[in-house]
C-alpha cells in the first residue's frame, strides 16, 4: 500500500519541502503539505491557477497530486500560546487550527496515520547579524521555529505516525563548522536540530519505531536562503571547493529524503546525512 506523507514547510516550488515532496510523489506517496499561514493564501491560490504546473512534473510525466494542504504555524503548540495580536492579524484570522497540536489532529481526523513526516522549515528573525550582535529575542525566536518546531511536530505527530514510519528535517553545516554570515542563532538552532535527532531517535525509536534522521544539504536558492543574502557566494563557493563541481538541485536533496524514509534505510536513525557535493568533507578551499 501506498504510504502517506506529511511534509511541513512548503510555500512554493523552490525550496526543499517541494523537492522532497515530489521524490516521494514519484515514490508512490500520497502528499500533505503543511504551509505556513501568512504565506497560505499566495501559494493556494498560485498552485489553483496553475502557476507549478511545470514543477508538478514527475519523471513519469504526470503531475504530482497534493490531496490536501494545511495551514501551520510551527511556533505555536496550540492555541493556548498564540497572543492577541496574531489571533487579531488578518491573514491568521482567515484561517483555523493552524497550531501544531490542532494540525496534527486535523490529519488524524481526515486520514488516520500517516507514514512519513518532514519537517523542512526555518526562521530566525536576525539572520543577518553576528551572534555577537544577536537579541536574546532574536536567539530565542530562531530556536522556537527552527528546533523546538520540530520537537513539536514529531511529538504532536508520534502517535498517529505508523510503526516502520520515518521522519526527517534539514539542517546546514553552519551547525559545527564557521559560516559567517549564517546569524541570529541560526547555526545554533541547526545545533541543537542535529543533537535532538540523536535523543529524538531513541525515543521515537523506542515508543513507536520511528526512525529520525536529518538532511545536513549544500547551498539552494530557495526563498529562505535568499532572505539570508549571501547564498549566491555560497553556491560559487561550493562549486569552486567542493569534491564535485556542479551546482547542487533540489531533487538530490529530494532523492536522498525518499531513501532516508524508504525501507532501504531501515537500520538508519539518528544520523546526520550530508547531500552537500561532498563539501563538508573538504579541509581547506582549494
Ligand atoms: P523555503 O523557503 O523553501 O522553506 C522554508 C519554509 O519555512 C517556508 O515555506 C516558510 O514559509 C516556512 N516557515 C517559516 N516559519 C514557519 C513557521 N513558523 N511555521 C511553519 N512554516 C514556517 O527554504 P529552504 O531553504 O528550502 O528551507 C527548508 C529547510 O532546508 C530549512 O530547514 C533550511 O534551514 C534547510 N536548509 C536550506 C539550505 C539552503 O541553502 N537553502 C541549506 C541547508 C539547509
Amino acid at each position: 500500500k501506498g504510504k502517506r506523507a506529511f511534509i511541513a514547510g512548503v510555500a512554493d516550488d523552490n525550496g526543499y519541502g517541494w523537492a522532497i515532496a515530489k521524490s516521494l510523489a514519484a515514490a508512490g506517496a500520497e502528499i500533505l503539505l503543511g504551509t505556513w499561514v501568512p504565506a497560505l493564501n499566495i501559494f493556494e491560490s498560485s498552485l489553483r491557477r496553475g502557476k507549478f504546473d511545470e514543477s508538478r512534473v514527475l519523471p513519469d510525466g504526470s503531475l504530482m497530486q497534493i490531496t490536501k494542504v494545511y495551514p501551520l504555524d510551527a511556533v505555536f503548540d496550540n492555541l493556548e500560546d498564540v497572543p492577541a495580536d496574531i489571533k487579531a492579524n488578518k491573514r491568521y484570522a482567515g484561517s483555523s487550527k493552524w497550531t501544531v497540536q490542532e494540525v496534527a489532529e486535523s490529519v488524524k481526523e481526515d486520514f488516520g496515520s500517516i507514514d512519513i513526516l518532514v519537517h523542512s522549515l526555518a526562521n530566525g528573525p536576525e539572520v543577518t547579524k553576528p551572534l555577537l550582535e544577536t537579541s536574546r529575542k532574536g536567539y530565542l525566536a530562531a530556536l522556537s521555529a527552527s528546533s523546538y518546531s520540530y520537537v513539536s511536530l514529531l511529538k504532536h505527530f508520534l502517535p498517529i505516525l505508523n510503526p516502520g514510519g520515518s521522519s526527517l528535517s534539514l539542517t546546514y553545516i553552519a551547525s559545527e563548522r564557521i559560516i559567517p554570515g549564517y546569524g541570529g542563532g541560526m547555526s545554533s538552532a541547526k545545533a541543537a536540530l542535529e543533537s535532538d535527532t540523536r535523543v529524538l531517535a531513541f525515543e521515537a525509536g523506542r515508543k513507536r519505531k520511528v526512525r529520525v534522521n536529518t538532511i545536513s544539504a549544500g547551498p539552494l536558492r530557495s526563498r529562505a536562503a535568499k532572505a539570508i543574502g549571501f547564498i549566491d557566494m555560497m553556491i560559487d563557493y561550493s562549486i569552486a571547493n567542493a569534491p564535485l563541481q556542479k551546482e547542487l538541485s533540489a531533487e538530490e536533496v529530494g532523492n536522498a529524503a525518499a531513501f532516508l524514509v524508504s525501507p532501504l534505510a531501515s537500520a538508519i536513525t539518528g544520523t546526520v546525512l550530508y547531500v552537500d557535493n561532498g563539501l563538508n568533507a573538504m579541509g581547506v578551499g582549494v
